[in-house]
């Protein structure tokens, strides 16, 4: 190739030692066999080595002359030859030391340029140096320079890794933070002094404090719940192992659990703090509290539900037994009493069942397209005896069989009875009662309606009337029942068939009970 080739030069044995060359920016280079490092290196003659030490020689010789001359002459005095011979010893030191000088800076100028040359040169090929006085100067140069520079570029990854890792610390730090925020259960950070070091949005909202402003505040200061406070200072007081503590407290108007859980620190980290720190969370208990309320409620209700019909067959049964009824007639009656007795027991059971049953998703639902007229007249048709019997006029606006709807007959039977019987229960004798069906084509739904024109319901029970064992307080004398077959009714046409119920109610004037279904397409 046509690339310069450097000349080895032994001169510069010493001042390569001291040459300043970038490391990152050394190739490699090619010498030739000659050494010579290319046409313009060409323009430097060879000198031949002189060597500095040459011109002390000159200087020892001038001295040794000028002595033996003194000597010689017998302390008299240097003769003009002596004196000769010693000044030319000393030019000739002059001189060499003067080209001595010349030769190191040309061979320092030869250096520098060879380097520069080398750096100009054979950048992409990276050629291996040839075996020189240079090649091993400049092998030498290369692997430190290679050294350096595998060492930057491993600097340089390690940079980037812990870049990457503080990069990816920094989000995990905000998503941490942003989950923490976001829960929603209150939740408190402590240190071992009872200081508050986190807290999220849910419990600033609940305690009414700022978290950025109290920050490293005693959480005394911070939470005026006396309850509250007793209970965290009983958890720092405690030993590590013993400090978790569960608690129910009101707070505001709605019920928490709180969980205190130590946070391990190890030591005690001066007199005045605790060997932890603490988590305090809360949770809203409110809907759960409400509804082991309502299950007790519940269990109460039904408990004097079923009572009350247990305890009349009891005693009618024991006055048969002890032969108390005297006559027939008497006997008959007791009989009657015992037979409606056990039929509201098992309306009660068969009721309860049923809501349980739907509301656990456990009742077997066999749902089939039905003609909805087709059952609503059989409805009908079952209660017209009792409505005749307390002179009430029953009409019914059927639909043509062509509207049909998805559903489970036998439950849709039960729901459209429980509204007409209802009606027939609460509307005094010559009352009237409407049953009318009226199909909403637009919205793909059927709307059955029961409207009677009995004593209507309170506005102020409107919103409970759908609630297990819920009874009008001013209508339970006109008829006996459980306070169930609404909430049935609601569940048949709502969980079952994902319809709708309607009531609107006056009273005095009466009331319309509606059920809208999805109609068949
Ligand atoms: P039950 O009729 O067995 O008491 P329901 O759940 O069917 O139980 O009804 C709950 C209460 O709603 C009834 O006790 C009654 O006071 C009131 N109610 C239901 N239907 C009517 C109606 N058509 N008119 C007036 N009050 C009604």
């Amino acid at each position: 190739m046509g690339d310069p080739v450097l000349k080895p030069w032994s001169l510069c044995e010493e001042e390569m030692e001291t040459s300043a060359v970038e490391p990152q920016a050394l190739p490699s280079i090619e010498l030739d066999a000659e050494g010579w490092g290319g046409a313009s290196l060409r323009k430097w003659p060879t000198i031949p080595k002189i060597s500095p030490y040459w011109a002390l020689g000159g200087l020892v010789a001038s001295i040794s002359w000028c002595m033996w001359g003194y000597i010689r002459s017998g302390r008299q005095g240097l003769s003009s030859g002596d004196t000769m011979v010693v000044f030319s010893l000393l030019v000739v030191s002059a001189v060499v030391m003067a080209i001595s000088g010349l030769m190191r800076r040309v061979a320092l100028q030869r250096m520098v340029e060879a380097i520069r040359r080398g750096l100009t040169i054979d950048r992409e090929t990276g050629k291996q140096v040839q075996s020189s006085e240079l090649g091993v100067v400049w092998r030498a140069v290369e692997e430190h320079s290679a050294n350096i520079q595998r060492r930057l570029a491993e600097l340089a990854d390690a940079h980037g890794q812990a870049s990457l890792e503080l990069t990816l610390a920094a989000a995990q730090r905000r998503l941490s933070s942003i989950i923490f925020s976001a829960m929603p259960d209150p939740l408190m950070v402590l240190d071992s002094y009872g200081q508050l070091i986190q807290a999220n949005t849910a419990a600033e909202n609940v305690f009414g404090f700022q978290c950025e402003e109290s920050l490293r505040s005693p959480i005394d200061s911070i939470i005026v719940h006396d309850e509250m406070r007793k209970l965290i200072r009983q958890s720092r007081e405690a030993e590590q192992r013993v400090a978790e503590r569960r608690a129910e407290f009101l707070v505001g108007d709605k019920f928490y659990g709180v969980h205190v859980i130590p946070l391990a620190l190890g030591v005690k980290a001066a007199e005045g703090a605790s060997d932890h720190g603490l988590i305090v969370n809360l949770r809203d208990i409110t809907r759960e509290r409400e509804a082991s309320r309502k299950k007790s409620e519940f269990v109460a209700h039904v408990a004097h539900e079923l009572r009350t019909p247990l305890s009349s067959i009891r005693a009618y049964v024991e006055m048969l037994v002890d032969g108390e009824a005297a006559d027939e007639a008497t006997r008959r009656e007791y009989y009657d009493i015992i037979q409606t007795s056990a039929q509201r027991l098992g309306r009660l059971i068969d009721n309860m069942l049923n809501i349980s049953r739907i509301e656990a998703g456990t009742v077997r639902i066999n749902k089939e397209p039905i003609a909805i007229s087709m059952v609503v007249k059989e409805a009908c048709d079952v209660m017209r005896p009792s409505a005749e019997e307390k002179k009430i006029t029953l009409t019914e606006q059927l639909t043509p069989v062509m509207f049909r709807i998805l559903a489970d007959r036998d439950l849709l039977y039960q729901a459209i009875l429980n509204l007409i019987s209802n009606a027939v229960k609460y509307t005094p004798e010559g009352g009237e009662v409407v049953v009318r069906m009226s199909p909403r084509e637009e919205q793909k739904t059927i709307l059955i309606e029961v409207q009677d024109t009995g004593v209507g319901i309170p506005k102020e029970d409107l919103p409970r009337m759908f609630q297990k064992f819920f009874r009008v307080e001013a209508n339970k004398n006109m008829a006996k029942g459980t306070g169930l077959g609404l909430n049935l009714v609601k569940s048949i046409v709502e969980s079952v068939h994902g319809g709708q119920i309607t009531l609107a109610s006056e009273i005095g004037k009466g009331s319309t009970f509606g059920m809208i279904f999805p109609l068949m397409s």
